[in-house]
């Protein structure tokens, strides 16, 4: 006869959590987010978050048809044949600045001074650069204008449409400039000005709480007694969750005690996403995970990752948390590979992978233990022009100065328990948009 059951709560702590995968991991957090609901920002506030509606133009950009060139509008025809020995003469019959309608029509024989992005006026068809007249010799200046009549000499032959922008080049009436889930970059914005958009909507930034939890562990400020270590991870997770487009909520530290972590966790359920550093590890003091068991549905996992194999997630009411183990890289890789994706996803965005390369591996590393090892790496080009890639420094899951050093997490697979010099890896860059790359690295320390 098979025993019965122990109770969840009964069993030992190693029973309960289950080994999982770090792609497995992964599926089952970005399975339990979605984008957050829509809502209308300032254009300038939206840079960086996502499109949750099509915007299109109502009027062709640019409006109307204009001068790509500061020149003289002219009709092609009257400069057949034009060259600098046989310039074609033309009277110059206005000036154009941009800004105005035209009011003069060109006709046969004639020219108008035109600047770029003034509406070309009626009867001409091309406009002539004023490289290509001879206008400083015949003086046909802003002054001499003014005492007309004055003429202007064409020096090299016009085609029709040369130096013209018709209505609608950039974006014509009636198409998008920008779709719903299109990350707002900077000539995103651009558009949306061209087409008048003070307001854009799109999916907010998630309100990410952020919670250390631990006995030893101390905010900034008071010096620390024996036994104690600063908040660090507060505030790297904190950093990370602002250079994702998040917003971070500082919860503080709990202590290692039931009714602190209960408490602080009541203050985080408003948020979008809950950060617990710490207590998910298999101490004796860990009270995170009997808190968390009894706050929501919570899993705590083992996952088959190094640095931070414990982690876990589920809810608080409803809202989802992830709980980092404490360790400093440990924690700062787990938000890296999970607690980012899932920022990304309540963002709105379709990508929600970070740029990964190929790159030969300049050194030894040994990998016992069936697990995906993110190895704190320095990318840089080798004398052939390739990426080569190399340890930072110390991997210890405390070491956050390796991880300062990095431009990069080198992947070294689970089955892999030697990566020899000379491999071909992947890399995921870790600030590739502020020039990951240095070409000669400075060492910090
Ligand atoms: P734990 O996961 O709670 O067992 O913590 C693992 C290690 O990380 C311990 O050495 C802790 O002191 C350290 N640690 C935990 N939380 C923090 C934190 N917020 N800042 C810096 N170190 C921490
Ligand atoms: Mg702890």
């Amino acid at each position: 006869m098979p025993e019965p059951e122990t109770p969840l709560a009964e069993r030992p702590w190693e029973d309960v959590a289950r080994m999982l995968g770090v792609d497995e991991a992964l599926e089952i957090i970005l399975a339990s987010v979605k984008p957050l609901a829509p809502v209308q920002v300032a254009l300038l506030d939206a840079v960086g978050l996502v499109t949750a509606e099509m915007v299109v133009a109502d009027q062709p950009i640019p409006p109307f048809t204009n001068s790509a060139m500061d020149g003289y509008a002219v009709r092609a025809i009257d400069t057949q044949g034009a060259s600098v020995g046989q310039p074609a003469k033309l009277r110059v019959v206005g000036q154009l600045p941009a800004g105005y309608a035209p009011g003069v029509e060109i006709v046969s024989g004639t020219a108008a001074r035109i600047m770029t992005g003034a509406p070309l006026p009626d009867g001409a068809d091309a406009v002539v650069r004023f490289e290509e007249t001879d206008e400083r010799s015949s003086g046909a200046t802003t002054a001499r204008l003014n005492a007309k009549p004055c003429w202007v000499g064409v020096t090299r032959a016009a085609r029709p449409l040369d130096n013209v922008r018709p209505p609608g080049e950039d974006v014509a009436a009636g198409e998008a400039v920008v779709r719903a889930g299109i990350c707002l970059r900077p000539a995103h914005i651009g558009l949306l000005a061209a087409v008048n958009r003070i307001h854009v909507r799109v999916h907010p930034r998630p309100r990410v709480a952020i919670l250390s939890t631990g006995d030893e562990v101390v905010d900034l400020g008071p010096s620390l007694r024996p036994g104690q270590v600063r908040n660090s991870n507060s505030y790297t997770l904190a950093a990370m969750t602002i250079r994702a487009g998040g917003v971070p909520l500082m919860l503080g530290i709990a202590g290692d005690r039931t009714d602190d972590l209960t408490e602080k966790l009541a203050l985080a359920r408003s948020a979008d996403l809950i950060v617990t550093s710490g207590g998910v590890s298999l101490g004796d003091y860990d009270m995170v995970k009997d808190v968390l068991r009894r706050q929501g549905k919570i899993d705590i996992w083992q996952v088959r990752m190094k640095p931070g194999k414990p982690l876990a997630f589920g809810r608080v009411g409803s809202t989802p948390l992830l709980g980092l183990p404490g360790n400093p890289v440990a924690a700062a890789v787990s938000f890296e590979v999970f607690g980012i994706p899932a920022l990304r996803r309540m963002l709105g965005c379709q990508n929600l992978e970070q740029p990964i390369i190929q790159a030969t591996l300049v050194e030894r590393i040994d990998n016992r233990g069936q697990r995906r090892h993110f190895v704190r790496a320095r990318v840089s080009r080798a004398s052939d022009g390739e990426w080569q890639v190399e340890p930072a420094g110390q991997q210890g899951a405390g070491v956050l100065s390796s991880l300062a050093r990095a431009n990069g997490l080198l992947v070294v697979p689970e089955e892999l328990e030697v990566a020899e010099p000379g491999m071909r890896l992947p890399v995921r860059m870790l600030h590739w948009e502020t020039g990951g790359i240095e070409e000669h690295p400075h060492q910090m320390t």
